[in-house]
């Protein structure tokens, strides 16, 4: 690995724009390249360039993406991933081993569940899922012989629930067990969980940090340099690094990440308070709206309450809401019905039939009725108009 150079100092935005962006040191170009190569010249057997040698190891355009997370998420190293999976698969791979268990919260993203139940039991890894709010039982959960880690997501998808980081470090750490975040709805801009002591935060750069929806990619950050070793062998020795291009178009994204964080957060405060009124509505679930479960803690762990809204559709009856939801989802013009988050184009989705259809018929299923919005940067007063002529009054 090159050489760690000192992170700019200063609040989070102006790290944002600044680490690992030093200018090109041949060119003077302020942004520097995309360093589109698979390899490195040596001046001589093993003496590298500024400790470039393959680019499966290194490449500096991804080693500019890591210090940049890094600095943001307040950790001393980052590893960046071709794409959320990946990165959660490093994690896996790094801290459990056959006849070990993870404690995963029963509401974590459907791939990550899936990677668990239908890859990693077959290697012998054993998964017990919880309600991260219930911290009785994750303490009993994470109790239990040969658990090695405890996997959340706070705020969780599609229903937006709030886990305290604090509490949950606690009870990992008394059991001898880390604490992983996956800290992807929130961004490091609303929440920093390694400040609130998680071992470790895994993101899919797709979505906020991403932002444009045009890249796919995933990062690992943590604060034990004893783990980032293993992890770097990891991510080095099973190979799903991020691209060159991509981790270069995500470092671009998360210049503008707490501008954007700020816009989303409000637009969708103003649109959730107005669904809340709203006659078709029967429930909206976001945790910047007071009757949320999560509200106190939310306002007490994350600096906004993001962009993520979910509706819960009235009806006559339960078929009639689940009617309602479809025809929403199919009759919006700015939003657009679309798999993902986190771009500055709004999308909705079904996620009954679209990014939990995995979970259809099983105990974790999710609502028919229920819709996911992500809010994105359009005027909100287009997006409120866009809503209206959708739910048809
Ligand atoms: C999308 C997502 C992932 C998976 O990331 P990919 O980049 O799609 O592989 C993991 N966790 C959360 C919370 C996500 O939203």
């Amino acid at each position: 690995m090159p050489p760690a150079e000192p992170t700019p100092l200063g609040s989070f935005e102006t790290r944002a724009v600044h680490a690992g962006q030093r200018p090109d040191p041949t060119t003077g170009a302020v942004v520097p390249p995309i360093y589109q190569t698979s390899t490195f010249a040596q001046q001589g057997i093993g003496r590298l360039r500024g400790g470039y040698e393959y680019a499966r190891a290194a490449n500096p355009s991804r080693s500019a993406l890591e210090e940049q997370v890094a600095a943001l998420e307040g950790g001393a190293r980052c590893l960046a991933f071709a794409s959320g999976m990946a990165a959660v698969d490093a994690l896996l791979r790094t801290t459990v081993r056959p006849g070990d268990r993870v404690v995963v919260g029963a509401d974590s993203y459907g791939g990550s569940l899936r990677l668990l139940d239908s890859i990693y039991s077959d290697w012998g890894v054993a998964t017990e899922l919880v309600d991260l709010r219930d911290l009785a039982t994750v303490r009993a959960a994470v109790g239990r012989p040969r658990t090695r880690l405890l996997l959340g997501e706070t705020p969780s998808n599609p229903l937006l629930n709030i886990a305290d980081i604090a509490a949950l470090a606690d009870i990992a750490h008394q059991a001898g067990v880390l604490l992983a975040i996956d800290n992807t709805l929130a961004s490091p801009f609303l929440q920093r969980p390694l400040h609130w002591g998680a071992d470790i935060v895994v993101h899919s750069t797709t979505k906020y940090l991403g932002g444009h929806s045009d890249s796919v990619g995933g990062a690992v950050v943590v604060d034990d340099e004893e783990l980032a070793e293993r992890l770097a062998f990891t991510q080095f020795a099973a190979g799903a690094v991020s691209a060159p291009m991509d981790s270069w178009l995500t470092t671009r994204a998360i210049k503008t990440l707490g501008v954007r964080m700020r816009r989303h957060s409000d637009s969708a405060t103003e649109l959730a308070t107005w669904l809340a009124g709203h006659p078709a509505v029967q429930t909206v679930y976001y945790p910047g709206l007071r009757d949320h479960p999560g509200h106190d803690l939310a306002l007490r762990q994350m600096d906004g309450t993001g962009g993520m809204v979910s509706v819960l559709m009235a009806g006559a009856d339960h078929a009639d809401a689940v009617r309602a939801a479809r025809r929403l989802v199919e009759s919006t013009r700015l939003f657009t019905l679309a798999e993902s988050l986190g771009g500055v184009e709004s999308l909705i989705g079904y996620p009954h039939m679209m990014s939990h259809g995995y979970q259809r018929g099983t105990p974790l299923e999710v609502d028919a009725r229920l819709v996911r919005l992500s809010v994105g940067l359009e005027d909100p007063g287009d997006l409120r108009d866009d809503l209206h002529q959708a739910l048809g009054s």
